[in-house]
This record gives C-alpha cells, structure tokens and sequence, in this order.
C-alpha cells in the first residue's frame, strides 16, 4: 500500500524533484514500510516526534523539520537533521546557527515565505526575506546555510489562485538566488497541489496523506 503510493508519486514526479515524504503523526512501522521501498528523506513538524523517530530508524535517513520552529527547540534537532524548512525569523536562524556550531554542523535551512492569503500560517514576506539577507548578523553566522525557499499554497480549490502563490513565490526564489549561489532548493507542494507546484518550477515536494493515509 504505502510502496505502491510510492512508487506511483515518484513516477509522476521528474527526476530532479525531490520527494520528502511527511510521516507526521504516523507510526515507525509506516515510516519502515516507506523505507523498505527506498525513500530515504522524511519530513516531521515536531521536533521531540522527529527525534523519536531518528533513534528507531536507520541512520542513513535523512530528517526534514517542515514544521514552525520554535527557538527552545532547535537545540534538539541540532544534532542530525538535514534540512530545516519553516525558518521565518532572524531569531530562529540566529539559534540555528548557535546550535549548529556547538554541534561542529553547518546546517542547510530554508526560508519560509507567506504567500497564502490566510492569516494564520506562518512565514516572511519578501522585504523580511531581504532584509534578513542582507544583514550584517546574517554575514556573520558561520554554522548556517541557506539553500532555498518553502512556502505553502491557500487551502483552497481555487486552482488559479494557488498558481498565482507558487509563481509569485518561484519569481522570489529566482531573482534571490542571483544573489546567494547556495540557493538552489524551492520546496513547494503537498498532497493536493504539488503537481501544480512542480509545473511552477518547485524541486522539492513535501507529502504526507497521499503515502501514508489521513492523519
Ligand atoms: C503536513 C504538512 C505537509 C503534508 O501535507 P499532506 O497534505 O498530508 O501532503 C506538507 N507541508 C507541511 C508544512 C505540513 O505541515
């Protein structure tokens, strides 16, 4: 089941397109059925879950915090995650590299970006982006890396809309990443929109009930 939903998505998705399947809330025998059929990077949005996990799975697994960061967690992840996508404050990513050099690490992270019309979910806009870019404390912070940009689509059928979100999004990334040469990762796409999200120029899709079931 799990393998065959797999291998389905992969097929679907190009070869450049990164696959991180979120096994949020699901237990480490699905997580094992993922890995058994070959995937290897997993996305979890919290970070005691993540750990959790990490010490039950096989060490060549790499993890993926999708989820908001809060500061007085990073020291916990610190130690071996691979990508942390939801970074959408200088604090956050201050921490991050705090926490990465006492873990002798450089560690690759996205910044998140608002380009949901909700007012919930979390993320920066363009001139924070910039801004945080262009700071002196940003040129400063040894330990950090940032490889690209993550965003999330309106929860919406509105198919126009999430098109305009993930071009108005993939035009950010393009015109930052003239700038930052270690920029090359656009994490756009879930279950229900990453095919619309690979055709606006995402490599990196981030799925969760479309492999393992609802959560
Ligand atoms: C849960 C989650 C996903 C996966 O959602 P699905 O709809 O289950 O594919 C992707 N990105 C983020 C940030 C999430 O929290």
């Amino acid at each position: 089941m799990i393998a065959d939903s797999l291998r389905a998505i992969r097929s679907s998705l190009p070869d450049d397109v990164v696959l991180v399947a979120v096994s949020k809330t699901k237990p480490v025998e699905m997580l094992m059925q993922a890995y058994d059929a070959g995937q290897r990077v997993f996305g979890e949005n919290k970070v005691q879950e993540m750990a959790d996990k990490a010490a039950q799975m096989p060490k060549d697994v790499e993890w993926h915090m999708i989820g908001h960061v809060q500061t007085n967690k990073v020291k916990y992840m610190a130690p071996f995650v691979s990508l942390i996508h939801g970074v959408d404050s200088m604090k956050v990513l201050a921490e991050v590299d705090k926490q990465a050099a006492k873990n002798n690490r450089i560690q690759d992270v996205l910044l998140q970006i608002h380009i949901a019309t909700e007012e919930t979910k979390f993320g920066l806009d363009k001139d924070e982006m910039k801004a945080i870019l262009a700071s002196g404390e940003f040129a400063a912070m040894k330990n950090v890396r940032v490889r690209g940009l993550m965003g999330m689509a309106s929860f919406t059928d509105d198919t126009q809309q999430i098109t305009r979100e993930f071009t108005y999004l993939k035009s950010i990334y393009d015109q930052t990443r003239a700038d930052y040469p270690d920029m090359n990762i656009l994490s756009m796409g879930m279950s229900g929109d990453y095919q619309l999200a690979v055709s606006c120029g995402s490599n990196m899709v981030r799925i969760g009930s479309s492999i393992f079931g609802h959560r």
